[in-house]
């Protein structure tokens, strides 16, 4: 079977995600065969170095022996049980290891399948919780500028990228938007700190005025990553914890992409020392393998549930797939890789080797900036370096990258203008410095002419 086979095939059946399909016209499908750590496999033995832990979902490699044998394991015992009214042993234990490893105070696991219906969970959970408390008026959401929480409606409808929101304006939600504590637009010697406290007064602003309305804020704490992957000081959270506590409005923290150790701690809230009302978690937890998401929430929130059933307070959602026992048990074995090896502390080496690696195309003419938290790093890609003038979008600069990074053996799949690694945790210094490398010459030759 030859690439060209299958692409033919899939071409002629398939609709993919994100995706113009017209593009594939001229931009080859890449079949995968298989996949090794971090490297992917297509079926004509070419390898790609996957930089971007395919969408932000893979932390320890691909086929990963681990998490393969507790799998392997577990689907010898039971692939699958409804979990209303019934249970079962992955479940259970996924949720009080959660309790034990998220932020102090935080003691539910409500499951889903997915970040996006995480998101869904967390938004209705919170306005059905102020609604059981007999608080009527609280009906919005704030968001934060160039947010992204998913897809489905609800999750679209929060998040504030116009590109994937701008079609379905309006069929959304009506939330409120605040300004952006993104530090790529501070000012000329301004520090990250300065300019999140800055953007902080107008949050400040609109919870003072409209609390009363407001069911909750959410964010994804200190890495807009589908927002380019635009970055914030850990004090913007400090801030909007102890506002949201003063005006009576929950916080919802996105940890969908950034949550298991991608900031440099296992949780992003972690740095700024805050607990949330609910904590979205996703991607990573099964460490790349299968679609599971939780909520995790405080029992101050499960207790505005908990009542006799004729008082009709109870949170009717559920999905099909909620808590699959696969997901879970992909879950146990990503967190006891967490228990066994020293993961947190051996990515701060990496993180360092990424911005060692990357540390010469600090002076090149386009690019604006580098910036980095943990194992996230994000080069912005510009026409004009001082005025941070960006490419026009239609030229698609970043699409240069991500042919030129295929042919020379890696998966970089840049944000717009802006190319950005965030790969498993088992990438090697070589291997960094070696996607470096492909990096700087894409950037080179996607900014010429
Ligand atoms: N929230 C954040 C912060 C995300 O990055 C994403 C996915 N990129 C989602 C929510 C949605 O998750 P999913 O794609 O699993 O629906």
């Amino acid at each position: 079977m030859s690439n060209a086979e299958l692409s033919k095939r899939d071409l002629s059946v398939l609709w993919h995600p994100c995706t113009q399909m017209k593009d594939h016209e001229w931009l080859p499908i890449i079949p995968i065969r298989s996949g090794k750590g971090v490297w992917l496999e297509d079926f004509e033995g070419n390898r790609y170095l996957d930089a971007i832990s395919s969408w932000w979902v893979n932390l320890f490699g691909h086929a990963n022996p681990r998490i393969n044998a507790a799998l392997v394991q577990q689907l010898e015992k039971l692939e699958h049980v409804l979990l209303a009214g019934f249970s079962h042993e992955p479940v259970i234990e996924l949720s009080e290891r959660l309790v034990e490893i998220t932020p102090p105070g935080l003691d539910r696991c409500f499951y889903a399948d997915n970040g996006s219906s995480a998101v869904e969970v967390a938004l209705k959970m919170s306005f059905h919780a102020w609604l059981n408390q007999g608080k009527t008026g609280k009906t919005k959401f704030v968001t934060l500028e160039n947010s992204y929480h998913g897809e489905t409606l609800g999750a679209l409808s929060v998040g504030n990228v116009e590109l994937y929101r701008k079609t379905y304006k309006p069929l959304l939600l009506e939330t409120i938007t605040a300004p952006s504590p993104d530090c790529y637009l501070r000012e000329a010697g301004e520090s990250w700190r300065e300019y999140s406290l800055r953007q902080f007064e107008h949050m400040e602003k609109i919870l003072r005025r409209q609390a009363d309305e407001i069911c909750a804020v959410i964010v994804e704490p200190l890495v807009q990553c589908a927002g380019n992957m635009r970055m914030y000081h850990p004090v913007y959270l400090e801030r909007l914890r102890s506002a949201c506590d003063r005006y009576g409005v929950h916080l919802i923290a996105d940890e969908i992409a950034v949550g298991f150790g991608r900031t440099g701690t296992l949780f992003a809230c972690e740095q700024a020392g805050i607990t949330p009302d609910f904590l979205c978690l996703s991607k990573g937890l099964t460490g790349g393998y299968l679609p599971l998401s939780v909520v995790v929430t405080r029992n101050s929130i499960y207790d505005c549930f908990y009542d006799d059933y004729e008082n009709l307070t109870a949170f009717l959602h559920s999905h099909s797939y909620t808590g699959n026992p696969l997901g879970c048990q992909a879950a146990l074995a990503t967190l006891d890789i967490f228990n066994d090896d020293d993961v947190i502390g051996n990515n701060v080496t990496l993180a360092r080797a990424m911005q060692t690696a990357t540390a010469e195309l600090a002076d090149h003419p386009h690019v604006a900036e580098i910036r980095q938290t943990g194992m996230i790093l994000a080069i912005e890609m510009v026409r004009d370096r001082t005025t941070h003038e960006p490419w026009p979008w239609q030229e698609r600069r970043g699409l240069k990258v991500y042919q030129h990074a295929l042919q020379h053996g890696a998966l970089l799949r840049p944000l717009g203008n802006v190319v950005y690694f965030m790969p498993p945790y088992v990438i090697t210094p070589d291997e960094i410095r070696t996607l470096a490398e492909v990096a700087r010459d894409g950037i080179n030759l996607a900014t010429t002419g």
